[in-house]
Formats: structure tokens, sequence, C-alpha cells
């Protein structure tokens, strides 16, 4: 990064310092550090994962934003780029996954399906978006999105790290982060933070 990009314009550097010297915040230093080394979960669901996989490819080149290490482990892996259409049967597995990633993690939607469903919303099989479940950072439009939409909510995702704040972000407070209940798949997906209410209204009515 360059001495303007990291130095805060608040603090003031001699111009006989400007090449030696730069003041800045440990929140600015951090993000500048994890921003350039979003590891992204190497995993995709349907016909957007060919797109992601071509950006991942030697014309877009990940590597420039030290994107390219596909981690197979939700142990390594920074980012969940979601790239396809969500299922019933695939969400308890991506739901597990993100409570596997360690924390800070982030989540993108990666075209129609992984958004809202897409072509397929309101279908028997399909999820109307992975944010019924997990919480989504940056959503990309587009069936598919091309490389450079991806590319695109990449930056826009590290735009959104950059503001972050040591002070602020839910993972950096005291106390573990709870994980999201895996839905379970029946005759139809149950979403287990709805039990409570599931359960009371399956008891049968009492007869008058
Ligand atoms: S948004 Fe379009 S291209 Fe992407 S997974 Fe859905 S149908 Fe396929």
């Amino acid at each position: 990064m360059s001495p303007e990009g990291l130095s805060k314009p608040e603090y003031q550097v001699p111009q006989e310092m400007q090449n030696q010297v730069a003041l800045t915040t440990l929140d600015r230093l951090y993000n500048w550090s994890r921003k350039n080394s979003v590891w992204p979960m190497m995993f995709g669901l349907a016909c957007c994962a060919i797109e992601m996989i071509a950006a991942a490819a030697s014309r877009y080149d990940l590597a420039r934003f030290g994107m390219e290490v596909m981690r197979p482990s939700p142990r390594q892996s920074d980012v969940m780029l979601v790239s396809g259409t969500v299922t019933k049967k695939m969400i308890p597995q991506i739901v597990r996954l993100y409570n596997q990633m360690p924390e800070p993690k982030y989540v993108i939607a990666m075209g129609a399906c992984a958004t809202s469903g897409g072509p397929f919303k309101e279908g028997y099989n399909v999820v109307a978006g992975v944010d019924k479940f997990i919480p989504v950072d940056v959503y990309i439009p587009g069936c598919p999105p091309t490389p450079q939409a991806l590319l695109h909510g990449l930056m826009t995702l590290q735009k959104k790290i950059e503001g972050q704040s040591l002070k602020e972000v839910s993972w950096y407070q005291k106390g573990p982060g709870e994980p999201i209940p895996v839905p379970v798949l029946g005759p139809d997906l149950i979403d287990m933070r709805k039990a409570a209410v599931i359960r009371e209204n399956s008891q049968p009515v009492a007869d008058a």
C-alpha cells in the first residue's frame, strides 16, 4: 500500500519524512492486511460456479486480490462464495460449513439463485435465497454473473472490510458467537430456529 493509502489524512507527516513514516490506526492496518488475503472456500453449487472457476483462472486472476488460495476446508476459509442454486437438500450442508468457518467470516451470494431463488424461485425444492439461513455481506446480480461481476463483488467485500472496526464487529466482542441451527430436511425443510412455533402449531386440537 502506498503511504497515502495507509496514512490517516488528518495526521500530517512532514514532507521530507513521507517516504519513511506513515501514521495510521490499528483498524486501518489490520483491515488492510485482512482485505488482501481473503481466502474463498472451494465449492460450487450450479452453473454460477463455472463463472467463479473462470474468475480464478489466468484471464481474471484472483491472485491480484490475494484471493487465489481457494481452501478445501471451511476451517481455513474467510469467505463463502455461494455460487448457484441453493436446494433444500443442500442448505443443511451450507449452514454446517458456515458454522465451521472461523471468524471473521463473510458470505457472497453469487447470482440470482443464491440471492433469491432465481428462475427456480418458489420451486418445491429450492430455497428462495441463501440469506434465509445465513447472513450475506454482498449480493451479485445476474444469471449467471460474469467473472467481472464477481470481481466487483469481491472488491465490494474488500471495501466493507476496510470500513470495519475492531471495537464494533461482533466477532471481537466478549463471549462465543452462537452457531446457526442446522435446518433439517424431512418431507420439507424445517428451520430449527422456528422449532418452538412449529411445535406449538402442530399440537393436536382438543375436541370441543
Ligand atoms: S443464477 Fe442462473 S446461472 Fe446461476 S445457478 Fe442460477 S440458473 Fe445457474
